[in-house]
């Protein structure tokens, strides 16, 4: 985003606008932190903003100030499709291609408002009239306050846009450990403290919230993790039965696959979770290094993301995707040979 586009929206966002936000489908911390942390700084400034998600979202986010003002579209396609008929400008955070929205992608596509984009992931499709762009960020949520600093605006960060933007940079970077995570994420963080986020509460908020039985699956989770030592990989399995089990909840299984590429010496980690209801086995891939789980996904299941962090799925049934898997291996024993 060079300092043309930066005047641009300045331009746009003199005058009071109706403005759609939209994250992910299945958002995580970054997409809801940077959605909602957005909408709080536009309607200081005026603007009609509404958050509208393709979908619901797991229950440690639904603490946020005003989360409760975004609409879902899947439950609410009338009053959503107006919305989106009717903005002037639509931001559309912490994604790469309009197929990342699911069934909104057919109305947010049609729309005549303006697009702009602000993401972090790998291989951005050109849907958007003024894109900001970079994969280099830890997070969407670091990208909206240097954005809101380019609009010379981060004297207007208050409390609300700062817990919101410290949720998404704490979960992306895994807690500030992840090799995104530099000293300008940390000095942004500590911009965002003096604003008012509490970042010990926020952490309490989203990781401190499990219930008995999410503890219970993830027990069942580790026990099912396998390793494949000679490509130092390692994978955990979930089946629809087995999440039945133990009442699973949206948001049960985030950051499981996490335990896989814990073991020492692995390096690239799978879980795959089978969906009944979509009829499909969802994929969240991780590496450490080199190696590029975003081309892995891309070129076999259908997903994409980051070098270190990708999702994708497959058609196949539990047993037949984890079979395409490991034979799948052998191609990239040149990247994970230990
Ligand atoms: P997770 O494994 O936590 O669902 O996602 C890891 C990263 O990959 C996130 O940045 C997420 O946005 C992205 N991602 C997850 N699933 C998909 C997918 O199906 N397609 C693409 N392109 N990206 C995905
Ligand atoms: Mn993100």
């Amino acid at each position: 985003m060079n300092k043309d586009d930066i005047n641009s929206i300045k331009g746009l966002l003199s005058s009071p606008k109706t403005i759609v936000i939209i994250p992910h489908k299945n958002p995580d911390g970054d997409a809801i932190g940077s959605t909602l942390g957005l909408y709080h700084y536009l309607k200081s400034m005026n603007h009609t903003a509404t958050v509208i998600a393709p979908n619901d979202y797991p229950d440690f986010l639904k603490w946020m100030p005003e989360e409760s003002s975004i609409l879902k579209y899947d439950s609410k396609k009338v009053e959503s499709d107006a919305l989106i008929r009717d903005a002037d400008i639509f931001f559309t955070l912490d994604f790469n291609a309009l197929n990342r929205i699911g069934q909104m992608e057919t109305a947010v596509t049609e729309a005549h408002g303006i697009k702009i984009m602000i993401d972090h992931h790998q291989q951005p499709d050109n849907y958007a009239t003024y894109m900001y762009s970079d994969v280099s960020m830890s997070s969407t949520c670091e990208m909206v306050y240097n954005f809101i600093d380019m609009l010379g605006d981060s004297d207007k960060i208050d409390a609300n846009i700062a817990t919101c933007l410290y949720v998404g940079i704490m979960t992306d970077t895994g807690s500030f450990r992840f090799p995104s995570t530099t000293s300008a994420t940390h000095n942004i963080i500590g911009h965002l403290i003096d604003k008012g986020a509490n970042n010990s509460e926020i952490h309490n908020n989203i990781y401190d919230t499990n219930s008995y039985q999410r503890l219970q699956l993830l027990g069942r989770a580790l026990s099912n993790l396998k390793v494949i030592p000679e490509y130092r990989t390692a994978y955990i399995t979930l089946s629809q039965e087995e999440l039945n089990t133990f009442n699973f909840k949206k948001g049960d299984t985030e950051g499981v696959v996490n335990y896989a590429l814990s073991l020492h010496g692995v390096i690239f980690a799978a879980i795959f979770i089978e969906n009944h209801q979509e009829d499909i086995i969802k994929i969240s891939l991780r590496s450490k290094g080199e190696f590029s789980v975003n081309e892995f996904s891309r070129a076999h299941f259908s997903g994409g993301g980051h070098t270190n962090a990708a999702g994708g799925k497959s058609d196949l049934n539990l047993q037949d995707t984890i079979d395409k898997f490991i034979s799948i291996l052998p191609q990239y024993i040149e990247d994970l040979k230990a």
